[in-house]
């Protein structure tokens, strides 16, 4: 069982390199975050977990329970999972875009490349600028009767 925790893991540490290779600037650790993410883009509003599979539960080979204190196990990765679903709820309901990046995802120079491209390409998207421009444009009615205004006579 590989043991995942604490801060500068070295998935989380790969994910930081090519972010920040790719021109993305972000805050590690953000306390104040539910769930503390381990990374924050405040200019995309969005947060990045990266989990190890074995703690939060993947659907991998790496997130299998071990054979020796199966319920143990279960019942405490269960909870992980519980916690983490609860989180990304709370961050979308006050508006962040949540993004979990897996550790198995990232193994590999090869896989690491397709889902950190993926992933930037998710985080451009959520640009806070392009949001309000989009935004404004669907949600400001036109102004009613500007044709007959005789002030907005254009001849
Ligand atoms: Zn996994």
């Amino acid at each position: 069982m590989s043991h995942i925790s604490g801060k500068d893991t070295k998935p989380e540490a790969i994910v930081r390199k090519y972010l920040f290779s790719q021109g993305f600037r972000y805050k590690k650790h953000v306390s104040n975050l539910p769930g503390n993410p381990d990374l924050v883009l405040p200019k995309y509003k969005t947060v990045i977990f990266v989990h190890g599979c074995f703690w939060h539960g993947h659907t991998c080979l790496r997130g299998k329970s071990p054979e020796t204190n199966r319920d143990f196990w279960t019942k405490k990765i269960n909870r992980n999972k519980q916690r983490d679903l609860e989180n990304i709820d709370k961050l979308k309901t006050v508006g962040w875009h949540p993004i979990t990046i897996w550790q198995c995802e990232i193994s590999g120079k090869r896989k690491e490349r397709q889902k950190m491209s993926e992933v930037c390409q998710k985080i451009r998207s959520y640009n806070v600028s392009l949001i309000k421009v989009t935004s404004w444009m669907a949600y400001t009615p036109l102004p009613l009767g500007q044709a007959d205004n005789p002030n907005c006579n254009l001849s």
